[in-house]
């Protein structure tokens, strides 16, 4: 470790609480799909702040857009109309099917007010008092109290109960356990698509139609988390947009602002109606500098057709690394992924992998102990994803 990270790290376990196991890396900048450590060393960047900066580092048109945006007017509250907020929705509504949109900043923010949204329509619309949610294993919803309950996780919940009621977590596809754990006060269904932090789990497109159909008879909403797999990453915009599925309410926040912190509940009209006045607010949900920041971006987004080049480029990101899997039989299981959103599952914990790979100068990340996660900003090139694949048959060889 060099003298310049030993000297942050101390300083920073010092004065900021010990929540994150760190990599052994300190950054100083980014351009384009590389980060710079505190020496200036390249890294190709594979992980994107975890699905967060789609463009890379320092895209021209985001930081004019910040800037431009910062001298005019940075936060304004929520009592009065803004051009950016307005904007902004209108563009990300013309991606989807759906009605309306609640800004707010984070992920779990957005899960938190989606399932607000789902219990309310239920009481005030429909007049029913159900209210559970029911989630499934391995899922990631977040780390507010309501929405780490209705992650599938255990460890995520070590040390904090009493859990809030209302929550109800299932296998991951098994159709029959679905139709058995709904009852009377199901109010909502909320899963990923692709489960992200559970490993790159896929939903099969039988499983996602039949639990959309038994939504619809039983009144109960579908909420979809897009937190990670919106916006480009699967191939198409939205992740839901692979299987053909209308979800009332999605929630959307990572690459939403370009690196600034936002996200969204989009729900159709007659959801949406369920929130009145006063019924949800957050202070800096949907400010003008990070609306004009996510305007930009679905701007770059749209304009040249990324979610198409993550398509492209997953399925030869695929073959990449299936070629690997053939030469590694008994180090690699399995590749999977759509688009962007790649895993790579080894046969043997893979804390040594990874850490081989930075010291190469590649950055991804390890999830559920065993599978390299891939999740490179959508402007990554195919060399390096080849230079990586590269990198990764040296480390095996070893
Ligand atoms: C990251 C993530 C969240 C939580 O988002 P935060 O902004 O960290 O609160 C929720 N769901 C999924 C699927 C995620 O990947």
């Amino acid at each position: 470790m060099s003298t310049l990270l030993e000297r942050l790290k101390e300083r920073n376990e010092k004065v900021i609480m010990n929540t994150y196991a760190r990599y052994p890396l300190g950054v100083s900048r980014g351009k384009g799909t590389r980060l710079y450590d505190l020496e200036g060393r390249e890294y190709v960047d594979l992980l994107a702040g975890i699905a967060v900066n789609a463009l890379g580092y320092s895209h021209p048109e985001i930081t004019q857009a910040i800037r431009e945006q910062a001298d005019k007017l940075i936060h304004v509250s929520n009592l009065f109309y803004q051009e950016e907020q307005t904007a902004l929705a209108e563009t990300l509504l013309t991606t989807c099917d759906n009605g309306q949109v609640f800004f707010c900043n984070s992920g779990a923010e957005a899960n938190e007010g989606a399932i607000k949204l789902a219990r309310r329509y239920q009481h005030r619309i429909l007049n029913k008092s159900a209210f559970e949610v029911i989630t499934f294993s391995g899922s990631f919803h977040g780390r507010t109290l309501a929405t780490l309950t209705a992650t599938g996780q255990d460890k995520i919940k070590d040390g904090f109960d009493p859990l809030p009621a209302g929550f109800k977590i299932i296998p991951w596809g098994d159709l029959e356990v679905l139709q058995s754990a709904i009852g009377d006060n199901t109010a909502a269904i909320l899963t990923e698509v692709i489960q992200g932090e559970g490993g790159i789990n896929i939903m099969s497109q039988e499983y996602a139609l039949a639990m959309e159909r038994i939504c619809r008879e039983k009144g109960i909403l579908l909420i979809i988390d897009e937190i990670q797999t919106g916006l480009g990453r699967t191939g198409r915009f939205w992740g839901f947009q692979n299987y053909g599925l209308k979800p009332d309410i999605f929630t959307s926040a990572k690459a939403l602002a370009a690196g600034l912190p936002m996200g969204a509940i989009v729900a159709t009209p007659e959801v949406a109606k369920a929130f009145g006045p006063g019924s949800h607010a957050t202070t800096f949900g949907g400010g003008p500098l990070v609306s004009a920041a996510a305007r930009a971006f679905l701007k770059v987004l749209i304009r040249d057709n990324l979610s198409e080049r993550a398509a492209v480029l997953g399925q030869i990101a695929k073959e990449i690394f299936l070629a690997t899997k053939e030469r590694f039989p008994e180090k690699i299981s399995d590749v999977r992924g759509l688009g962007l959103l790649i895993g790579i599952e080894l046969t043997f914990p893979g804390k040594d992998v990874w850490k081989a790979l930075l010291d190469k100068g590649f950055i991804i990340n390890l999830t559920q102990d065993k599978i390299l996660r891939l999740l490179p900003p959508l402007i990554i090139e195919e060399q390096d994803l080849m230079n990586f694949a590269a990198a990764l048959e040296e480390v095996l060889q070893n």
